[in-house]
Parts: structure tokens; C-alpha cells; sequence
């Protein structure tokens, strides 16, 4: 089947209003959580194939988020797609008033490669919850990977329901040309706007879940050593490439040289004097982001790490000394395990820091004094993120997952991800046993009436 006939078969599907039956969408997210169980071992197999992600590092960044996300999903799908009733309108008296939540129709969800397992199955979940038809395009730079989730999704649901298509630009340009219900892109800002565009051309809802320069800082008051534990893990954890990973360090003078050495020692403990030889410490995922990212170290001074092997694209652990704002490792996103360091005297310095760059996926602040992390929340505009950690807000399902500006529109996980994918449907039910004249022309007369009834509205 060519995309386009796939699209209409998934059309013709979601028009018997299968999708939308309750125990329909239960028992198919049910089957796809036997699947995924039976399959764990070959999806940890398939990470490590791809960038030498390790079986600890697979499970709990996203087997186990997949299976609490399924999980959670079952278990609440009744409460979540009930009407909800909300209190009635005194000028619609007498009324009832409920919320419908219904599924879009047909939605196209496209993922990245950084984690291609899990940001390419928990959107699905959401949307199989919601009781939409997908499309799901994984990522071509993790090709055993997206081949395994081809193979579960096949195994799981008839084509009609869900589908994957595999495949890089072309085939995803070929996708975004059809007429989708609704959109959902977790990537790159350039790319995000594509998919915009793309949404645009048919006014398609749209989630983009995109990236950012997450700025993590650290003042005179933090808990150094386990800053820099928590930072290290944060930030090497995926081997850097994690969107909400900690992109730079803002970091006081006066703990500035206390933190490196922590900092030091933290990488050690994690990965060994040498993390090359590393069990734990995965890949970059090709040579083109390799040379990105060693385009970076050049000219800089590498107060840890800075090593390289471009044959097994790896990059050691590094942590930057003081580049200029204007370096490419500043520029954009890194994305990789370069962490730059960057010192600020004042808050003021942490504004001009800040607000050279957009509003950011993910924001860390580790500080002792309680008023200076309140401030920092409220003072800046990000995605979401974390007071005296890194990187865990995600693995809270009661907190909405997405960014703000160019790190993206609308978020997802947990009851999010299901009201996400369907369409919240207001509806009035009045009652007929009394019909207040008041707003029926002609009007004469009837204006002092109204203002007063619009009081209480
Ligand atoms: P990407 O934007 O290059 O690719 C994402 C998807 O878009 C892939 O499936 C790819 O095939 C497709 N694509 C690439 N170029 C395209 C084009 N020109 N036209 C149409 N489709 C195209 O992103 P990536 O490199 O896979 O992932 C890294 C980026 O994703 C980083 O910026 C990261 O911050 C971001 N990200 C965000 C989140 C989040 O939840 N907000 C999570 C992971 C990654």
C-alpha cells in the first residue's frame, strides 16, 4: 500500500467509528502491552545496535516509560474519555453543560532518533487511547530500531488502525502532504517548522515537541557534590543526546573551581578514567552529528574530556572552560556530551546570559536559598524543568511534557498525551420546560434585563 492508500484505508476506518468503541481502544492497547513486554529484550538489543545504548540505560529511559505510560493509559481510559459535566451558564437556564472528549480522526505522528523507542511509542499510546487512527514515522538514523517498532506495531494492530512507515525526508515530505486530523513532531526546530507549514496548508492541530539551549545554573549556595553528580548523570545520560539535557553551565566564580574537581570525580565514578571503554556511556548516532559536535571542540579549552574516536563516533565526556557567546559551541543546541561552562556575578549577568537564546526547553537551577530558585522559575520562560536536578520533571506523568516558544507547542505524558489527541467537544443541553424571552428580539425595553442577567453569566 502506497501512503496515500494507506491514509484512505485509515480514513475509511476511523468512519466506522471502530476506533472510537472503548473496548476496542482497551483491548488494543492491552495487546500492544503484551507485545511490548514479550518484546524488551530484542528493543534493548536494537538501542545498543544503533548507538550503544546499554540494557540499564534502555530500560529505564524508555521500555519502562512506555510500559507506565500503557499502563496508566488502561487503566484510566474510562475516567479519561467520560463527558465531563461542568457547571451550566445562568443565561442558558435551564441547561447542562459537558465536555466530550472525541478522537481527531487521522494522525500522523513523526519521531526523533535520540530516543527512538520511546518518543516514538508513547505518543501512539496517547493517541490509540484517544481512539485515532496513526501513522508513525520513526526515525531513519536508528534503522534497527525503527525496523523492530515496524515489526511490533505489524504484529499488534491491523494497518487500517495503526501503521508505520519507514523512511527519512522524502518519505516524511510525501507524508506531510496529506490531509492529516492531527499532527504530532517531536525533533528539531528547523524541521518543526516544516511540519507547521505543512499543518498550516490544512489548518491541522499541531504538537511540536522540539529542543532548545536548556540553561542549567548553579550559584554560591548549591550542594556542589551532588550538583555535579547530578548534573553529570543529566547530562551524559543518552550520551548528551537528550533534548532537556543540560545544555550549558551558569555557574558562580566562587564555586567554580570546587565544582570542576566534583565534576571530575563524578565523570570517573560514572564511566571509568577512560569512558571509551565504558559499558555505560553510548554513541553518537552518526558521523555527521559526530562532526557537528567535534566542530565544536575546536579552539576551546576542555577542562575535562575533548577526546574523540570518529570511527566509533565517540566523544568523551566534556566540560568547557568559559567559551565566548558567540563560539559554536553557543550557538545552538548541543546535543552531544559537551557541556560548556559559563561563570555570571549577578543575576543581571544571568539575563543578559539567558535571554540571548529562546525560551528553552528545560531549565535546572541548584541553589540552597529557596527565593533565588522561585525567582529564576518565574523570572524566565521554559519548556519545564527542575530545582536541584536535572532532567526528572519528565518522569512525572502529572506534569505536562512540551516546550514554550521555539522548543515547541502544546506538551503530552499521562492524562495529557490522551487529551492531547482528542478534540474537547462543549455542548449545552437546555430544557425545555421554560424559555426565558429575554433574548429574543424585538429588544425594546429588554436592555436593563440583560445587563443584569449578564452578571451572573
Ligand atoms: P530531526 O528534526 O532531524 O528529525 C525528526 C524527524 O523528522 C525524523 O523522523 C526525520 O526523518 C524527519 N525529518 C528530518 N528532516 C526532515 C525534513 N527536511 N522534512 C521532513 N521531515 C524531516 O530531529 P532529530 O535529529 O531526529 O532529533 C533531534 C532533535 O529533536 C533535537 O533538536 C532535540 O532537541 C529534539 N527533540 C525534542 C524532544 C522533545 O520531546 N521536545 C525529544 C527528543 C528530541
Amino acid at each position: 500500500m502506497n501512503i496515500p492508500e494507506l491514509l484512505l484505508a485509515q480514513k475509511a476506518f476511523f468512519a466506522s467509528q471502530t476506533t472510537k468503541d472503548l473496548s476496542f481502544r482497551k483491548s488494543s492497547l492491552q495487546r500492544l502491552q503484551a507485545e511490548l513486554v514479550k518484546r524488551e529484550n530484542d528493543i534493548v538489543a536494537a538501542l545498543h545496535q544503533d548507538f550503544k545504548k546499554s540494557a540499564y540505560e534502555a530500560v529505564m529511559t524508555e521500555t519502562s516509560i512506555v510500559l507506565s505510560e500503557l499502563k496508566l493509559a488502561i487503566k484510566n481510559l474510562g475516567s479519561w474519555s467520560k463527558p465531563k459535566r461542568v457547571r451550566p451558564s445562568i443565561l442558558n437556564f435551564p441547561s447542562s453543560a459537558k465536555i466530550y472528549k472525541e478522537p481527531y480522526g487521522n494522525t500522523l505522528i513523526i519521531a526523533p532518533w535520540n530516543y527512538p523507542y520511546q518518543l516514538a511509542i508513547a505518543p501512539v499510546i496517547g493517541a490509540v487511547a484517544a481512539g485515532n487512527t496513526v501513522v508513525l514515522k520513526p526515525s531513519e538514523l536508528t534503522p534497527n530500531t525503527s525496523a523492530l517498532i515496524k515489526s511490533i506495531i505489524e504484529n499488534v494492530f491491523d494497518s487500517r488502525h495503526v501503521a508505520v512507515v519507514e523512511g527519512g525526508i522524502p518519505e516524511t515530505q510525501e507524508l506531510l502532504a496529506q490531509r492529516w486530523d492531527y499532527l504530532f513532531f517531536t525533533g528539531s526546530v528547523p524541521v518543526g517548522k516544516i511540519v507547521a507549514k505543512a499543518a498550516a496548508e490544512h489548518l491541522t492541530p499541531v504538537t511540536l515537541e522540539l529542543g532548545g539551549k536548556s540553561p542549567c545554573i548553579v550559584d554560591d549556595s548549591a550542594s556542589i557534590d551532588l550538583a555535579a553528580k547530578r548534573i553529570v548523570w543529566g547530562k551524559f545520560i543518552n550520551g548528551g543526546q537528550t533534548c532537556i539535557a543540560p545544555d550549558y553551565l551558569l555557574i558562580h566564580p566562587s564555586v567554580k573551581d570546587a565544582f570542576v574537581e566534583a565534576f571530575k570525580k563524578e565523570v570517573a565514578k560514572a564511566y571509568g578514567e577512560n569512558p571509551e571503554n565504558s559499558e555505560d556511556f553510548p554513541r553518537i548516532v552518526n558521523t555527521k552529528n559526530f562532526d557537528r559536535l567535534t566542530k565544536m571542540l575546536e579552539n576551546e579549552t576542555c577542562l575535562i574530556g575533548g577526546t574523540s574516536n570518529r570511527e566509533d563516533c565517540y566523544i568523551a565526556p566534556t566540560l568547557i572552560d568559559e567559551p565566548s557567546l558567540d563560539s559554536e559551541v553557543m550557538k545552538g543546541e548541543i546535543f552531544g556530551p559537551i557541556l560548556p561552562l559559563v561563570t555570571f556575578h549577578s543575576e543581571q549577568d544571568l539575563e543578559r546570559i539567558i535571554g540571548t537564546y529562546d525560551k528553552p526547553l528545560a531549565l535546572y537551577v541548584f541553589t540552597g536559598k529557596k527565593a533565588f530558585a522561585k525567582r529564576i522559575i518565574q523570572r524566565y520562560s521554559f519548556g519545564g524543568g527542575t530545582i536541584n536536578d536535572t532532567t526528572v520533571h519528565f518522569a512525572n506523568h502529572r506534569l505536562p511534557f512540551g516546550g514554550v516558544g521555539e522548543s515547541g507547542i502544546g506538551g503530552y505524558h499521562g492524562k495529557q498525551s490522551f487529551d492531547t489527541f482528542s478534540h474537547h467537544k462543549g455542548v449545552v443541553s437546555r430544557g425545555t420546560w421554560l424559555d426565558i424571552p429575554t433574548r429574543y428580539a424585538p429588544y425594546k425595553g429588554k436592555l436593563k434585563q440583560l445587563k443584569t442577567l449578564m452578571k451572573f453569566g
